[in-house]
């Protein structure tokens, strides 16, 4: 309550906003509201997904929406943005501070724009750019043909060793070979560690820019449980709404090369990446999303979220030698990160199959290829579970063991028909419902104290 007994005014917009929606449009409040109960009823193992705090959905959904400014904090080019260059500010102060940069942009709408206004400034149309293979784990922004940045770079794919480990050897000859001006270094379906630094030695030894994309691991940097990229790469770019449970949105953050020259011998990294997101690719920026992820940013250097992290990783070891001690293939034998990828189609499955039989019983996890996969990219053979949520929600090594055997039990009482379609025994699916349902009651999702959740199976 302010001074006068008041609730703030942008506390009471929101819930005015609430009240009228439902009233107004009962049609999309009620998907709304189903989503949160949804949400506080599902076992997520989306290893991109994670639940942003209440304060920083809220902080997404305030007035400052309505501040059209293109530009930067104290040089835009529209009126009325006083408040907004205090929040941006903020934003970009608690970048740099979680992540001890010297630069962080804030204004990018999502990674994959980031990485559009990086690499674009980075290099020229027909550029050759380093980067890992979609199918071994790397990004469609990593110049994937079906990208922009495969159409409009000049892209040669490194891949995995038989272990399922990155080729470092095999990026330093194909660097060798093909000379390329940006080497990107990150992915979306890796387990292991990454080691910038062999491939910043990789980048200097044929003078390339070195970009890290941190997308899915961005948390585990903020907590020194990924060692960081900031000050090895010369940029490094990141998801919002990945591991650092902030709102859509992308960063892109600089260490000791914000100095640096770009490509043109003078103007500096960090000046070139101001560029890069406005006006080079990017209008005007989305001002509550900005909020958001100050929010977000002031939230991952607590201790709390160290905690969470430091859960995030053991879950995932926990999870991997389960499965593997039930006999399935986890690549690489094993994760150092929030990932864990499983060869379904080693037990008969689909990745597809493998997706939807888990989804009708409350559990989610996506399928994705895998090295060596002879299926197409909706079909696949690999499930890739993360454990962002299930730290998140307080879980730890037991009910990792619980999930497993969950997981386990579906599949194995899943009978594939065809690449996509399957039986599932139903018993199975009502006695796995009631016990996710179950595991989510005992452990809610941050946001959902105040939630029933959507129970769809057996209730017990
Ligand atoms: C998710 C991801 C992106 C894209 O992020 P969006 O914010 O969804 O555009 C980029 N790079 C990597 C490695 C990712 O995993």
């Amino acid at each position: 309550m302010s001074p006068t007994g008041q609730e703030p005014c942008q506390t009471r917009l929101l819930r005015h906003g609430a009240e009228l929606l439902h009233r107004a449009d009962p049609a999309l409040a009620t998907l709304l509201d189903a989503e949160v109960r949804h949400q506080a009823g599902t076992l997520a193992m989306v290893a991109s997904a994670s639940a942003a705090d209440p304060s920083v959905l809220a902080a997404g959904g305030a007035a400052l929406s309505n501040v059209t400014a293109e530009g930067y904090p104290g040089a835009r080019y529209h009126p009325g943005a006083v408040h907004f260059d205090g929040v941006e500010r903020l934003a970009v102060e608690r970048a740099k501070a979680a992540f001890l940069a010297q630069y962080a942009n804030v204004q990018p709408h999502s990674c994959s724009s980031a990485n559009f206004s990086v690499l674009s400034s980075l290099m020229p149309v027909g550029g050759v750019l380093l980067g890992l293979d979609l199918d071994a784990g790397g990004h469609l922004t990593h110049g994937s043909p079906a990208s922009v940045t495969g159409r409009h770079f000049n892209a040669v794919h490194y891949g995995l060793c038989a272990d399922g480990r990155i080729d470092y050897a095999s990026v330093a000859e194909l660097a060798r070979a093909h000379r390329p001006a940006v080497i990107v270094a990150g992915a979306s379906a890796y387990p292991r560690m990454i080691d910038f630094a062999r491939f910043r030695a990789i980048a200097d030894s044929v003078g390339a820019y070195l970009l890290a994309d941190i997308s899915h691991i961005a948390g585990l940097v903020v907590t020194g449980d990924h060692p960081s990229p900031i000050d090895i790469a010369h940029v490094t770019t990141t998801s919002t709404y990945k591991q650092l449970g902030g709102p859509r949105g992308g960063l892109i953050l600089i260490g000791r090369e914000h100095r640096t020259p770009g490509p043109d011998g003078r103007t500096t990294l960090a000046r070139l990446m101001q560029q890069a997101v406005f006006p080079r690719s990017q209008g005007t920026p989305n001002p509550a999303a900005i909020a958001a992820k100050a929010r977000a940013l002031d939230l991952v250097t607590k201790p709390e979220f160290k905690e969470t992290t430091r859960r995030i990783v053991e879950n995932a070891r926990v999870l991997a030698a389960a499965f593997t001690a039930s006999g399935h293939r986890v690549l690489t034998g094993g994760t150092d990160n929030h990932m864990v990828l499983l060869d379904v189609w080693r037990r008969g499955l689909t990745g597809v199959v493998a997706e939807r039989a888990l989804e009708e019983c409350g559990i989610l996890a996506n399928r994705n290829r895998i090295p060596g996969d002879t299926k197409p990219p909706l079909v696949a053979g690999g499930l890739r579970l993360g454990t962002n949520l299930l730290a998140q929600r307080g879980m730890g090594p037991a009910e990792m063991a619980d999930c497993a055997r969950l997981l386990d039990t579906v599949l194995g009482a899943t009978t594939p028909v065809d690449d996509t379609s399957y039986r599932l025994v139903p018993e199975v699916r009502a006695e796995v419902r009631g016990e996710v349902a179950r595991l989510c009651a005992r452990f809610p999702l941050p946001f959902s104290e105040s939630v029933t959740p959507e129970t769809t199976g057996a209730r017990q």
